[in-house]
């Protein structure tokens, strides 16, 4: 079996692309366009510098030796928390608004649930002098009111979104009806790899860059480019598609997928996707996703704000049901404990959306000379007030 995606943006069955008439011009062109333009050697050499000294890549891959005792297993991390405004998501916005410069548009648009793919955008709108919008659900902007300030210092203006729950999902559709009326001059930046083809694939490419570092990390460190387990955390799916990328058709590694439970798969207050969905159209892809059995999708919740989608990326769809990954649903608390322990172990306070995955080392049967990869997706500060209030 081969899990990368096909000609038509297939993964298996999931995938492809479901789009209104009006932006059938704009996906044909991306479709047509996205790997001769990435493969460019301009193009590389101008996303790579920019990864180099303004991402600070490559992130480290660093040995976690009170963590492999505890979970006995050898684990080295992947610091993606070190990365330019705090997570992953700024190589893709990079790699994405590289994209829209060369396509020539003029104007970028995004949404954003907590903010921390906003954030990233308007970063790299400011860095490129490129007018940015970004769509966020009244419910977030009054929930996540430091990003909102930080996207508005860095020049973006941000619409608060009234319909709905006024949530993410509802900025995603205030975002798309915006694209719709601004085909033209507009390049809508996808914060994961969800949505249309070809974005999950363009999203997955460029964040294929960790398990490109992670290859040649652990060749420096252990003498072979692979290891046993690979261990990320997902929302949409991409910084697992990042970490899992070049790997997907090596069977020698294990794929583990840590998705939220919230208050726990079967309490009704979970965005655990890969346990509970169904198959369906969501955003422009056929995937899995939560909905009642007349296809209403069903409001997802976690304690995290990066991993409360209703769906995943169709990637993510194909390595569940093909069983070449494992997901693993991690609720609430197992996700606030494993946050603390990694803090105390290893004095690194992480995301509460990498948590989940550190986590999920726990659900895992290890042998002592396991080799195992954990993708830290971001850092903790945007979530210490969750924790204080948790552990006072
Ligand atoms: C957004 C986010 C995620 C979830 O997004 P994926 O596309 O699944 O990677 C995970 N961790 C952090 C820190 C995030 O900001």
């Amino acid at each position: 079996m081969n899990f990368d995606i096909d000609k038509n943006g297939y993964y298996g069955r999931f995938g492809g692309a479901y789009i209104p008439e009006i932006l059938q011009k704009n996906f044909e062109y991306l479709q047509e366009n996205y790997l001769k333009i990435m493969n460019e050697k301009d193009f590389q050499k101008e996303f790579h510098a920019l990864l180099k000294d303004y991402v600070g890549r490559p992130s480290p891959l660093y040995e976690a030796k009170r963590l492999s005792e505890a979970v006995g297993a050898k684990v080295y991390l992947k610091r993606e928390d070190l990365n330019h405004t705090g997570s992953h998501k700024i190589t893709n916005c990079i790699g994405q608004i590289l994209m829209a410069k060369r396509m020539g548009k003029t104007r970028i648009l995004a949404e954003t649930g907590a903010g921390q793919h906003g954030v990233a955008t308007a970063t790299v709108c400011a860095l490129m002098n490129m007018d940015c919008t970004v769509y966020m659900g009244e419910t977030d902007v009054k929930r996540q009111h430091l990003n909102v300030e930080k996207m508005k210092m860095l020049g973006a203006k941000v619409i608060p979104v009234m319909s709905g729950n006024r949530t993410l999902k509802d900025a995603t559709n205030e975002a798309f009806r915006d694209w719709c009326n601004h085909p033209a001059d507009t390049f809508y930046i996808i914060g994961s790899v969800v949505g249309a083809h070809p974005y999950p694939d363009m999203v997955a490419r460029f964040q294929s860059i960790i398990s490109q570092e992670i290859k040649a990390q652990l060749q420096a460190h252990e003498g072979r480019d692979y290891p046993d387990y690979l261990v990320a955390c997902v929302g949409g799916g991409s910084n697992a598609a990042g970490t899992f990328f070049h790997y997907l058709n090596d069977e020698r590694v294990k794929l583990v997928e840590a998705e939220a439970a919230g208050l726990g798969v079967d309490s009704g207050e979970s965005a655990a996707t890969i346990h509970l969905g169904t198959e369906g159209v969501l955003h422009g892809s056929r995937t899995l996703l939560m909905q009642t059995e007349d296809g209403q999708v069903i409001e997802p919740y976690s304690i995290s704000a990066g991993l409360d989608y209703p769906g995943i990326g169709p990637m993510h769809a194909n390595l569940a049901k093909s069983g070449r990954a494992e997901a693993i649903a991690i609720t609430d608390d197992e996700a606030l404990q494993a946050a603390f322990e990694l803090t105390r172990l290893e004095g690194i306070i992480p995301a509460i959306e990498s948590a989940h995955a550190v986590a999920a080392l726990r659900k895992l049967s290890f042998s002592p000379h396991d080799i195992v990869v954990l993708t830290v997706s971001g850092r903790g500060d945007k979530d210490m007030p969750t924790y204080l209030e948790k552990f006072k």
